[in-house]
């Protein structure tokens, strides 16, 4: 079953909201989330972050980036189950998927995965025609939406999922979450 909380976001971003990150390199992960749920999420190595979001409670958060494409030779790299990843820096990303977007943010450790290390991974909640491994991303953190759940099914997951974003781009459409996008 989904979950039946109903959660209930504050008028304005409580402290220490909103937290931006600077640009930080998007690695590749076990490939999952595109692979396996349809829902694909853009790596981020923990220890590029600072000390205010390794010490934030894991759960699933929301707010606005902003991707930007780096210089350098396209690469591929292998996963450990044999499949290939090609780093094209975010080459082939368009003007409009450089703006800033809507985005669901999970930290944790990813129970349904039974992952061992907190991992920060990023929806972007925009239609991309291609990947963009070796991209940068910018982001900023602007509120909370529910912990992280151990779930029995893929099907429940998706669906959380889902309902996070649902809940993700109803609040970002109400001031002053809204405006806080231009300082992105
Ligand atoms: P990995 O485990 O390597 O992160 P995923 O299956 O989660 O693999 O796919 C993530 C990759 O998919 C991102 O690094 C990015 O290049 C690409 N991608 C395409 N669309 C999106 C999106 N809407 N949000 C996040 N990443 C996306
Ligand atoms: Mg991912």
């Amino acid at each position: 079953m989904p979950r039946h909380v109903d959660i209930t976001i504050p008028k304005s971003p409580p402290p220490p909201f909103p937290l931006t990150i600077d640009y930080v390199n998007i690695v590749c992960g076990f490939g999952r989330g595109s692979s396996d749920l349809g829902i694909p999420t853009a790596n981020i190595s923990l220890d590029q972050l600072p000390p205010e979001v390794q010490n934030l409670n894991t759960g699933i958060y929301f707010g606005w980036c902003r991707l930007k494409p780096t210089n350098g030779y396209k690469s591929s790299v292998q996963r450990k189950d044999g499949t290939s990843v090609e780093f094209n820096n975010g080459c082939y990303l368009i003007d409009t998927d450089l703006e800033v977007l809507p985005m669901v943010l999970s930290l944790g450790l990813n129970p349904f995965y039974k992952n061992q290390n907190k991992i920060l991974e990023l929806h972007i909640i925009h239609k991309f025609d291609s990947t963009f491994y070796g991209a940068q991303i910018k982001f900023s953190f602007l509120g909370y939406i529910r912990p992280e759940l151990d779930y029995t099914t893929k099907e429940d997951l998706i669906k959380d999922i889902n309902l996070d974003i649902h809940i993700a781009k109803k609040i970002l459409d109400t001031e002053p979450y809204k405006s806080l996008k231009i300082n992105l």
